[in-house]
């Protein structure tokens, strides 16, 4: 990591506090702000209407901590780019861009890699390296528009990583991205997806933030997800269930449970009905997604039938059920996936993928 914090990262309250500290006049804590996150500038010499002795005292304290895009895929289908970034400090990250009918959504990453070992990911296979900054996630949603030269209405943070084990950080992006300063960008239009982490959906809950919540459910009993998913040993289903009830309660935000669909684990009319059983009554959505294949995992997709078995018990029991739209399906768009193959072939994508 390097030694100078992100300058990016800083709210403008902070940069204020920063700025008088440096000696100089609070004002020009919005004058940089606007630089990095109105104009997204690169440098810290770009903010010609600095001082070029503030630009100086900026540089000695902090850097910005810039991405590189590494790598794309274009899927020609359905018009899903997928970028690798480089960081400064050499790690690389994933991020989607997506187009939908009623805009561009963008999915970024909230860690290097992720420790939370869900056994279908191939995010975590080599653990976490490290957090990412809010200024980093920040960077990939301003990147992403200024290379499609589009503007992205949505954000979702499902990439690598898991937000609520970035939980500061989480927070700081989320205050940025929807500051009237900066890309102003919903509320609503942000969701946020975690393995269950009970303390800080509260938290999210406290803070009345108007955004999405998904929960990363995929199984409809203790048991069988403390099999799939090792947090489950230290969160329960009925802990996060209730910690969504206050989240909705606080902020009348419908929850969407996501569960991944992986042929003979948990994809049996048995588990639907109980999943059915267990969410009954709630005003919720469930996200069916068809497991990808990981070829370090031994997981396998659901057959059709199986999965539209699942959906309709789900109906039975009057819940709002979609099958996750398979957008770029042809690019490798797992978590992970696209990084770790980057990593195996030592930075080389091989033949086929176009560079950057
Ligand atoms: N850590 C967060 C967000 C990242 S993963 C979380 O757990 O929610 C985003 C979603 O994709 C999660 O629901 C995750 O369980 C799911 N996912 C990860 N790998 C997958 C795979 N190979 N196939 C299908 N879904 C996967």
């Amino acid at each position: 990591m390097c030694e100078k914090p992100d300058l990016r990262s800083l709210s403008l309250e902070k940069l204020k506090t920063e700025i008088v500290q440096m000696g100089e006049k609070s004002f020009h804590a919005g004058q940089i702000y606007e630089w990095l996150h109105k104009k997204q500038a690169q440098s810290i010499d770009e903010m010609t209407n600095l001082s070029v002795s503030l630009r100086e005292k900026l540089k000695n304290s902090y850097e910005l901590y810039n991405l590189t895009a590494v790598n794309v895929l274009e899927d020609l289908e359905d018009g899903t780019f997928k970028y690798l970034f480089k960081t400064i400090d050499d790690n690389v990250i994933e991020s989607v861009f997506m187009t939908y009918e009623h805009g561009h959504s963008v999915c970024i990453s909230s860690q290097v890699g992720c420790r939370m070992g869900c056994s279908f990911c191939a995010s975590t296979i080599g653990g976490r390296v490290r957090d990412l900054t809010s200024g980093e996630m920040l960077e990939q949603v301003y990147m992403m528009q200024r290379l499609q030269d589009k503007r992205v209405s949505n954000v979702v943070v499902m990439g690598s990583g898991e937000p609520f084990d970035n939980y500061d950080n989480f927070v700081s992006f989320y205050e940025m991205l929807t500051d009237k300063n900066g890309l102003n960008i919903s509320g609503r239009n942000i969701t946020v997806s975690t393995c269950g982490i009970i303390d800080k959906i509260r938290d999210l809950a406290d803070r009345k933030y108007a955004l999405t919540l998904a929960i990363s459910l995929h199984a409809p009993n203790d048991e069988l997800r403390r099999r799939i998913m090792p947090s489950a040993n230290k969160y329960s289903i009925e802990g996060i269930l209730s910690a969504c009830d206050y989240f909705f309660n606080e902020t009348g935000r419908r929850i969407t449970f996501e569960y991944s669909l992986m042929a003979g684990v948990n994809d049996t009319a048995e588990c639907a009905n109980e999943l059915g059983s267990l969410l009954k009554g709630r005003n919720c959505h469930v996200n069916l997604i068809p497991v990808n294949p990981v070829k370090e995992r031994d997981y396998r997709k659901s057959r059709d039938t199986d999965i539209a078995r699942f959906k309709k018990i789900l109906e039975k029991n009057k819940l709002n059920v979609t099958i996750r739209r398979g957008l770029g399906k042809n690019i490798d768009a797992a978590c992970g996936q696209l990084r770790r193959s980057y990593m195996e072939n030592g930075g080389d994508m091989g033949a086929g993928l176009r560079e950057n």
